[in-house]
């Protein structure tokens, strides 16, 4: 049975209080966990990374799964960024700031060539400090950021104006 976009985007739960008392925490798990509603969020951030793209880059843990699948469907690598501490070969890291707490993202050697043209894939968009820090590892590697491609953007917390211009689509704001 197909889903529609907006059907899959209804299984979205809402966790009010986690991690920390005051977030509103948005858990795409029933989503990765329903076929037809995760085909049809993976065709439709498929659509959204555009077609001018060499690469798609993908945070860890939630971003993996959505830059893999879309990967998969558009026939695009994918640069895996990592939380730090996993990687034998850092090609670059970057600190910056979450909606709770601080955070360091890493970019693994050989990921990511100069001149490519890269789409990053996630879950949220919140405060926008993940998908920043993410553009400029992107950036230290010599390639260009294409646009930001995210299920969910938290409008409220303003993460778009952090990306100094860099193209969102997102599924749905809230
Ligand atoms: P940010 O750097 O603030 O834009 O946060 C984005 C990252 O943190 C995403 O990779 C999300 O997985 C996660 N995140 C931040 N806030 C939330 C939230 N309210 N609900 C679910 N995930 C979130």
């Amino acid at each position: 049975m197909s889903t529609t976009v907006a059907e899959a985007l209804d299984l979205i739960r809402e966790i009010p209080g986690f991690p920390e008392p005051g977030i509103l925490f948005r858990d795409l798990t029933p989503v990765f966990g329903d076929a037809a509603a995760f085909a049809a969020v993976i065709d439709a951030l498929g659509e959204a990374v555009g077609d001018e793209v060499d690469l798609l880059a993908g945070v860890e843990a939630r971003g993996f799964v959505l830059a893999a699948a879309v990967g998969y469907a558009r026939g695009l690598g994918v640069a895996l960024v990592r939380k730090p501490g996993k990687l034998p070969a850092v090609a670059g890291r970057v600190d910056y700031a979450l909606e709770y707490g601080t955070a360091t993202l890493e970019l693994p050697v050989d990921s990511v060539r100069r001149g490519q043209r890269v789409a990053i894939v996630d879950d949220v968009l919140a405060t926008g400090g993940t998908v920043a820090a993410t553009a400029k590892l992107i950036e230290q590697a010599g390639a260009t950021s294409t646009g930001v491609s995210v299920v969910l953007e938290l409008g409220e917390l303003g993460g778009r104006n952090l990306l100094g211009g860099l193209p969102v689509h997102a599924l749905r704001t809230v």
